[in-house]
């Protein structure tokens, strides 16, 4: 099969003016990784994905963010996957290798001292000249055998050592790979889950303060249909780096959600948090993206939610709480940042 990058321009075009009315149709978003769902749809290139959009098409689902992200992550993640499991296999079989050309050699090395001990006892024995000489030449060629053997191992011991870094910075970049959101180059949903998990973890063994801020881009939808979806992205990518310029250490960016965006913030009391939520709303909101003609956009704004994790707890309702405050920025208004406090007052 040849690879997608040979595919003719011409033959590209016919499949782009098939797949875009399609998506357009079904009303998905054409971002990158929907294009290459819907790409891969039209020119049947995966039997159980046809299978289970024309299952979704016809039973009439709408491709909503979470559907279309779900898609992605089972068609195209969980490949990358397998990826990481072949080479963690790759792994398993050459450590197995070395282990077996180690045993190997302590196996000629046992052999190697059983020789000299029997050379110590001939020895012992008053030789003649001949079982001298004779001992020698023995003593030579089994020291020259066992030197070549160790050469021999020392030289593969080498190889597997550089295909090991070489497997080793695969599974590193694949693994990066699949905790990034491709689109801002943040950490994506599963990456946050996973920090999520870990950090209210530690809570329960440290006490020390966990809290969670929820980002969500006002009117992003206006932006997307006034603009289109390219200047939408460029917004995303905005947004998602300047709120990586204001969280630092062990603080966790990541895109939580199509225009969502959660900060996690270990060792840090919910007053810290509100300040931080409170400078990053300002910085945003006090920049202009530009568009292609470079001319500023309108304002781009956010609303958040601030929560601090009770020990206890499940990460259901933490995240729960956070948006609820999240949800009461938008009843007030948009851009602004509620904690559980505030939400109190209203
Ligand atoms: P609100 O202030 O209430 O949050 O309004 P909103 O328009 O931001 O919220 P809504 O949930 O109605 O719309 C979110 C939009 O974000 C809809 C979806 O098409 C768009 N979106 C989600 N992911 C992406 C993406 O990766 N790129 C682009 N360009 N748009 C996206
Ligand atoms: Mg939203
Ligand atoms: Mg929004």
């Amino acid at each position: 099969m040849p690879s997608l990058f040979e595919i003719p321009l011409d033959e590209s075009v016919q499949v782009l003016k098939r797949v875009l009315p399609l998506m357009s149709q079904q009303r998905v978003p054409t971002i990158p990784q929907n294009y290459a769902i819907w790409y891969d749809y039209v020119t049947n290139k995966n039997d159980e994905l046809s299978a289970e959009l024309e299952g979704k098409i016809s039973a009439q689902d709408e491709f909503d963010s979470e559907t279309c992200r779900t898609l992605y992550e089972k068609f195209y993640l969980a490949e990358l996957h397998a990826e990481v499991d072949g080479i963690q296999g790759a792994v398993r079989n050459a450590v197995e290798s070395v282990l077996s050309e180690l045993g190997g050699l302590g196996e000629e090395i046992t052999h190697f001292s059983e020789v000299l001990d029997e050379c110590g006892e001939s020895l012992e024995d008053d030789p003649t000249p001949e079982d001298l000489n004779n001992l020698v030449v023995e003593l030579v060629r089994e020291t020259a055998r066992t030197k070549a053997r160790s050469q021999e191992v020392e030289g593969s011991l080498h190889t597997m050592a550089s295909e090991l870094t070489e497997l080793r910075s695969q599974v590193d970049r694949l693994s990066r790979d699949s905790r990034t959101d491709a689109l801002t180059g943040i950490a994506n949903r599963r990456a946050f889950d996973e920090a999520i998990r870990r950090m209210t973890k530690e809570v329960g063994e440290t006490g020390a303060p966990l809290c969670l801020i929820l980002a969500d881009i006002d009117h992003f939808k206006k932006f997307n249909d006034t603009h289109g979806h390219l200047v939408g992205d460029k917004v995303l990518r905005f947004v998602a780096q300047e709120i990586e310029q204001c969280v630092k250490g062990r603080d966790m960016l990541a895109r939580y959600g199509g225009e969502e965006f959660a900060v996690l913030l270990p060792n840090t009391p919910i007053d810290g948090a509100m300040m931080l939520g409170e400078s990053i709303r300002a910085i945003i909101e006090a920049q202009r993206v530009k568009n292609d003609q470079r001319e500023d956009l309108e304002k781009t704004t956010i609303s958040l939610g601030v929560a601090q994790f009770v020990a206890g707890e499940s990460i259901e309702s933490f995240i729960e709480r956070a948006d609820a405050c999240l949800y009461a920025s938008k009843h007030n208004g948009r851009n602004c940042v509620t904690s559980e406090e505030e939400l109190a007052k209203h």
